[in-house]
């Protein structure tokens, strides 16, 4: 041990959860040391988040919305095609008499407008990798790959799907490959989106175009089997949009290659507690869930927000902040939606993946009489955090 006093909380990862976790626990009086093995990576990506408004609002709450850098294009309303483009369900905000349903933001300025926003609270910054995890009676003990070790109360694990603490922990999860990479690119498009975003259920996976804030500019999200993922890494920018242009169709005109492109390995996970003495897992370290419905980083706002309410009402009462009893609100709250959000994506996924006629057929039919269905429409916009009570600035900061 230094002779430094200890922290009160540590937070390893700075992912866009562990760092909303450091600057709204920082901003609220506690003292946080943060972990962060990504420093001097380049944070620009062409992955976007859709953030629901009960996210939009969460931030708010917390200090971080609107971000400097973080330009939001606002979702007006969505389009969910299925495979033969005759199933179709739309999700529009004016039915549930909002402006928009979330916004679309480029993930990789979101995570550095939130770096930036931490490192004005006072956060001590550690640019290191958490390696290894020692309990005691009264502290945590996280030693770090270049050596350092540091001591607190209570640990998060905020390090992302691969979590080395939730392992160093024994910490068990499940996990389950979907055998599909999303590639992601900026597209731009022969017609303008108008807020809209679509998604197709193709054979090997869901296709999205998420509207960007130019009016002709979208991002792509096409969840393709790996082998059929590979096989499209291996073409050029314009056998690719030949590609997209087949599998998606032509309800944005004509498609063409706008930027690099990514790959990204699905998986679906789920840790089995979230809590124990000393320690607090979140976002993707506690669970990972499909794409499809872009719900990941707004469950793991929510796991942050549940949280921060967690640890605020144990300093009220004077409590130890890394005890089970602090802690267990927290897991209680959150485990069930995540799991449902878990459950309903891999659903989705798989019944869309369905080659047998009848499921298709029941599928299209299920989303053209959906469609005809205000109230149940209404009902999955609530469950996707789509209406809030007070109304948030959606438009964000332009950079
Ligand atoms: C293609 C794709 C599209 C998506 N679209 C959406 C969407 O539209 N909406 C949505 O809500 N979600 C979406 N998601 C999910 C979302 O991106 C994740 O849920 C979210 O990024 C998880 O944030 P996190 O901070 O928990 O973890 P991460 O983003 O994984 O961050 C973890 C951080 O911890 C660091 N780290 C790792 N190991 C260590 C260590 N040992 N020590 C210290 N630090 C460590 C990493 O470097 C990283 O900075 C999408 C995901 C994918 C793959």
């Amino acid at each position: 041990m230094t002779g430094r006093r200890d922290p009160d909380i540590i937070i390893a990862g700075a992912g866009a959860v562990g760092t909303l976790l450091a600057h709204a626990l920082a901003m609220r009086g506690f003292e946080i040391a943060l972990i962060d093995a990504a420093s001097g990576e380049d944070p620009i990506s062409v992955r976007t988040s859709a953030l629901s408004r009960g996210s939009l609002q969460r931030l708010s709450d917390l200090g971080a919305w609107p971000l400097e850098g973080v330009e939001a294009a606002p979702l007006r309303a969505l389009h969910i095609l299925d495979r033969g483009g005759s199933g179709r369900l739309t999700f529009d905000s004016a039915d549930i008499g909002e402006a928009c349903l979330g916004v679309i933001v480029n993930h990789g300025r979101l995570e550095s407008a939130l770096r930036a926003r931490a490192r004005t609270r006072g956060v001590a910054w550690h640019g290191d990798r958490a390696q290894a995890v020692r309990i005691g009676n009264a502290r945590i003990e996280v030693t770090m790959k270049g050596g350092g070790r540091l001591g607190a109360p209570l640990l998060i694990a905020a390090d992302g799907a691969q979590s080395v603490i939730r392992d160093e922990l024994g910490v068990g999860v499940l996990q389950y490959r979907y055998g599909q990479t999303a590639v992601c690119a900026d597209i731009r498009l022969g017609r303008a989106h108008e807020g809209v975003a679509w998604q197709r259920f193709l054979a090997h996976g869901p296709c999205a175009l998420l509207p960007l804030p130019e009016p002709c500019r979208a991002s792509l999200i096409w969840s393709a089997a790996d082998v059929e993922a590979r096989r499209l890494r291996d073409l050029s920018d314009a056998q690719f949009a030949a590609a997209l242009n087949d599998a998606f169709g032509d309800h944005l005109g004509r498609l063409e290659v706008d930027s690099k492109r990514a790959y990204f390995p699905l998986v679906a996970s789920h840790a089995q507690d979230y809590v124990g003495a000393r320690f607090a897992l979140v976002g993707d370290a506690a669970h990972r869930v499909h794409p499809l419905a872009g719900q990941g980083v707004n469950l793991g706002f929510a796991d942050a927000s549940a949280l921060i309410a967690s640890l605020q009402a144990a300093r009220a009462r004077s409590a130890d902040l890394g005890s089970r009893r602090t802690l267990r609100p927290y897991e209680r709250e959150r485990k069930a939606d995540n799991l449902a959000m878990l459950a309903a994506t891999d659903l989705l996924n798989r019944m869309f993946c369905d080659d047998r006629p009848w499921v298709r057929a029941m599928l299209r039919a299920g989303l053209n009489i959906a469609d005809t269905l205000p109230a149940l429409k209404a009902f999955f916009m609530d469950a996707a955090g789509a209406r809030v009570l007070q109304s948030p600035d959606v438009a964000g900061e332009r950079p």
